[in-house]
């Protein structure tokens, strides 16, 4: 059941425990909520959730605003606050797979940091290489070793992967794929850049959430699935991102979590 920790206005959570779904903007959540019966709207700190039921199933919906430092904040928050089953982050990225288009949809089999590195020492006057880098990765819990391990990629869940593709063909706006998702602070605008970090991390898309929820939800141990949709490529060439792809994307991830809650 619920947490027991309050929402600003003092408000519990007193539903059972809900799949937690998380989007970084309005436009990469509203959609959602607009479907959620039964809404409760919460506000922890400055940041906005809500809860209800979609299709007979319980589900709360997370904004958390853009970047890993949001996006850990409000996991951690959102664990507390409804003690989800599982979590599912979903959103717009940026194409590193030169094969993705605007519309296609990666299910991230793993996340990584990729701006967890380490880069080759250079004196003075040696210049900057911006790809000779070691990989680091970040911290999160591990419960079979009870201790805070340094891991490069975070593995999605598998039940809630596979209740991913298992809804593939509900999807008809582009393609479904599968792929690493990579997470910074940061949104690469050149061709020669996005093809070193697809080849070094064989990342699919970039986004600036996906691995930081995956550590929290690691450290939590609840099941954790990022979701993402192409909204931009620089493939395309010096083009503006597509934020139309974003409603599409969540009726899919609603199709992909009521599958989910239902097989549990
Ligand atoms: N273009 C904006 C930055 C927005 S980032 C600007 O210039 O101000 C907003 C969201 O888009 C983030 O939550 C991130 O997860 C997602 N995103 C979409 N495409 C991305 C890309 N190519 N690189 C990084 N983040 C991307």
């Amino acid at each position: 059941m619920a947490g027991g920790l309050l929402d600003r206005e003092g408000k519990a959570y007193t539903g059972v425990r809900p799949l937690l779904i998380q989007g970084a903007m309005k436009v990469e959540t509203s959609h959602m909520v607009e479907q959620i019966d039964a809404l409760e709207e919460y506000r922890l700190g400055e940041w906005y959730f809500a809860a209800g039921s979609y299709h007979g199933v319980p589900l709360a919906v997370s904004r958390t605003q853009w970047g890993l430092a949001n996006a850990a904040a409000t996991t951690a928050l959102a664990m507390e606050f409804f003690r989800p089953v599982a979590v599912i982050n979903q959103g717009t990225a940026g194409a590193h797979d030169p094969a993705l288009k605007n519309f296609d949809i990666v299910v991230g089999r793993e996340t990584v940091n990729i701006s967890a590195w380490k880069s080759h020492f250079r004196a003075s006057g040696m210049g900057v290489d911006e790809t000779a880098l070691d990989k680091l990765g970040v911290f999160a819990y591990d419960k079979d070793e009870h201790r805070f391990t340094q891991e490069v990629y975070h593995k999605a869940d598998e039940g809630l992967f596979q209740a991913a593709i298992a809804r593939k063909d509900f999807y008809t706006k582009g393609r479904v794929t599968e792929g690493v998702v990579g997470t910074a602070d940061s949104w690469n605008c050149q061709v020669d850049r996005v093809l070193f970090l697809h080849d070094f991390y064989g990342t699919a898309v970039e986004e600036m959430e996906g691995d930081a929820v995956a550590q929290i939800c690691q450290t939590y141990d609840v099941p954790f699935l990022t979701i993402r949709v192409v909204s931009n490529t620089v493939f395309a060439g010096d083009v503006d991102w597509d934020l139309a792809v974003g409603a599409a994307l969540q009726e899919y991830v609603l199709a992909v979590a009521e599958a989910y809650m239902k097989k549990r």
